[in-house]
């Protein structure tokens, strides 16, 4: 299975995707949790993305589609989460996938209002400290979501190949929306 997994911050994206991945047996390759691995690590790579994740600004188009290029090789199932967030990058996933003959089965788009997830991830920032989930930060990400995100989200809206859930639900509904929607698309747990 090959899933891609859509929603703003705090839309619980991860939660989700993570157990995806644990049902399905595919990887979870949450491109976030990549940046804060480097960061942690101290790599070259953790150097250059820091400042630009704690502005909670995007990392530049071509070193995604580099990273995910080479995160995606050999792999024949995935759950992406993070990836594509601008146009550009979905372009470049699509080719990629495209190139060998290995499409998306579906894309899921997990729907809440900036008031939740404003809620939640000044919550989570009290739970887990991310430096990018400081008010402006956050502020940031929304804005970017909304004006770089939404258009990859309608692109795939367009192509009729999004399937929406709503995100305000439980963990365990949303789990369950979703499960019926890979059900739909002929997945098996
Ligand atoms: P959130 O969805 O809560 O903003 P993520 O954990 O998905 O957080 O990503 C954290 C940060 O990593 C982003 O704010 C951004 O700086 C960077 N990042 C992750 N994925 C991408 C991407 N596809 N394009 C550009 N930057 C990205």
């Amino acid at each position: 299975m090959r899933i891609l997994i859509l929603g703003p911050q705090g839309s619980g994206k991860g939660t989700q995707a993570k157990r995806i991945a644990g049902a399905y047996g595919v990887p979870h390759v949450a491109t976030g949790d990549m940046f804060r691995a480097a960061v942690a690590d101290g790599s070259e790579l953790g150097l250059r993305v820091r400042p630009i994740l704690e502005r909670g600004d995007l990392v530049p188009d071509d070193l995604m589609v580099e990273l995910i290029r080479a995160r995606l090789a050999g792999e024949d199932g995935f759950v992406l989460d993070g990836f594509p967030r601008t146009v550009p990058q979905a372009e470049a996933l699509d080719a990629m996938l495209d190139e060998i003959g290995k499409p998306l089965d579906v894309v899921l788009l997990l729907e809440v209002s900036d008031d939740v997830s404003l809620a939640r991830l000044l919550g989570r920032r009290a739970a887990e400290g991310r430096t990018d989930d400081a008010p402006d930060a956050i502020r940031n990400r929304l804005r970017l979501y909304h004006e770089l995100t939404e258009p990859v989200v309608e692109r795939y809206r367009e192509e009729g190949r999004l399937v929406a859930v709503d995100g305000e639900q439980t963990v365990d509904e949303v789990a369950g929306a979703i499960e019926a929607a890979l059900e739909q698309v002929g997945a098996q747990a």
